[in-house]
């Protein structure tokens, strides 16, 4: 298998988290990188990772504050998966991905760079999907993938826009 190696999260990984509150909270407030996010739904949200293993790194949000996917709802579950499917949808008709990895991170021992407010990854392989050089450099700016993306979720129809 190949392998992701992307030491430039170390600064992240082993950053406090921030003082000013969890980062989804805040971007569901209006604050921080709002236009990174592709989509809202009833009750969850799709957003660009700032911090992406490859491009296209996507994150499906829950729009409440809960630490285990157990404390969902049936209906929030239901459409974090559904949102999610129709992201995997997006990443390989419009980036050329070949498959995409799911995961789901629950605490810091397990890798979750953000905390307490449970989040699913999508990330995106194969294909065209170029993965991160190991000098931290972007092989396609997160801008312009944001760009692309952003206006396939808004052009097809997604499990929100029936
Ligand atoms: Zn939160």
């Amino acid at each position: 298998m190949e392998e992701l190696w992307t030491p430039w999260r170390m600064r992240y990984i082993t950053s406090p988290p921030p003082k000013e509150g969890c980062v989804f909270c805040r971007l569901l407030g209006g604050d921080g990188a709002t236009e990174l996010v592709l989509s809202r739904g009833q009750h969850s949200f799709v957003v660009m990772n700032l911090y992406p293993y490859t491009v296209g790194h996507i994150m499906v949000v829950p729009f409440r504050h809960l630490a285990r996917c157990g404390e969902l709802t049936a209906d929030e579950l239901s459409e974090v998966v559904h949102s999610a499917a129709h992201t995997e949808r997006v990443l390989r008709d419009r980036l050329g991905a070949e498959t995409v990895h799911y995961g789901i991170n629950l605490g810091r021992p397990a890798g979750a760079g953000v905390e307490g407010h449970v989040h699913l990854h999508l990330v995106p392989r194969g294909g065209r999907i170029p993965i991160h050089g190991s000098d931290g450099d972007l092989p396609v700016p997160l801008e312009e993938t944001t760009r692309v993306l952003r206006d396939a979720f808004a052009s097809e129809t997604g499990p929100h826009r029936p």
